[in-house]
């Protein structure tokens, strides 16, 4: 007999669906949360969506799972949380949570007596995670990020099964460009792995853009990735496509506030030694020069001019 389940004190029995607001400790900021129980047996799922504000089509993809998806269809269950940073989504702020500044994505496992970020980032962790057995965390290129689509698999955790179970969840990912494996260990769907919870984070779209296309795109990841975990019927289909590896990469924040100039554009090749970009000040002074530590291939390039200390500016792997 499938069980009534209750998640963020969202309660559905079997066979349906509910919404509803999930307190964060002793704040008055609330998670949107969608449960919907299934009418057979089977995992639960938590779906993420808008840790970071304005990462349109894995959001716009994400409601119309949660809004979509008859519960009949379902075995398990599948745990809705989006948009994850409310006031990210409505106010357009990329990366950040408005209240403290702080990427949420890098806040994981969280801290109860933090500012808002550590508290999501805690009841995230301890009312959903702990309690699921995978996460699917989705994301794509923010406002300033110039990207192509990826899927990024966890790669330290203690618990081998879970790393396991993320690698070969990645083979499930239809549309994706790139396949990397991630040495994080404060990201959300990170900190799922070191908890023993298998998961996975997709990325498509870019410049905060969306179209129908990238929905549909993002919407056949998400439902051959359930598939994969049997919490939707049918057979799920192994990723046929070239996808191009990634074993380590490079993420650099900039160092300084000022203007910012790539010297690269996403996909480009890249040799050791080679310029990739700089900051000048608001005289045209060149404050720092970045320059690749390898041969590989540029990931993701922000495009804006504007830029400030701490924001990431550019990433390349091989
Ligand atoms: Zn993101």
């Amino acid at each position: 007999m499938r069980k009534t389940v209750t998640f963020g004190g969202i309660t559905a029995e079997p066979g349906t669906k509910k919404s509803g607001w999930a307190p964060v400790l002793d704040t008055d900021y609330k998670l949107p949360v969608t449960v919907i129980n299934g009418v057979d047996n089977g995992k639960t799922i938590l779906l993420t969506s808008s840790i970071h504000g304005c990462e349109y089509p894995s959001i716009e993809a994400v409601f119309r799972v949660a809004e979509t998806l008859d519960p009949k269809e379902v075995s398990g269950a599948i745990v809705v949380i989006n948009p994850v940073n409310v006031d990210g989504f409505l106010t357009r702020t990329p990366y950040l949570v408005p209240r403290d500044g702080k990427n949420l994505n890098r806040l994981f496992p969280g801290d109860p007596e933090g500012t808002l970020g550590d508290k999501i980032a805690y009841v995230l962790t301890e009312d959903f995670q702990k309690k699921v057995d995978f996460h699917l965390d989705t994301h794509g290129g923010d406002i300033p990020e110039t990207q192509l689509s990826y899927v990024y698999y966890p790669g330290i955790s203690e618990a081998k099964e879970a790393l396991r179970i993320s690698e070969e969840a990645a083979e499930y990912v239809l549309h994706a460009e790139f396949l990397i494996k991630s040495q994080a260990v404060n990201h959300a769907y990170n900190y799922a792995a070191i908890l023993g919870i298998p998961s996975l984070m997709l990325e498509l779209g870019d410049n905060a853009r969306w179209t129908e296309e990238e929905v549909s795109l993002y919407l056949e990841n998400i439902y051959n990735v359930l598939r994969y975990l049997k919490v939707l019927p049918g057979e799920a289909e192994k990723r046929h496509r070239d996808i191009k590896r990634i074993t380590e990469g490079e993420y650099l924040d900039a160092d300084y506030s000022g203007r910012w100039y790539a010297f690269v554009g996403r996909e480009d090749s890249v040799k050791k030694g080679q310029k990739i970009g700089e900051i000048r000040d608001l005289f045209g002074n060149v404050l720092k020069e970045y320059y690749a530590e390898y041969d590989g291939v540029v990931l993701m390039v922000v495009s804006t001019l504007a830029i400030k200390e701490g924001a990431p500016i550019i990433a390349y792997g091989r």
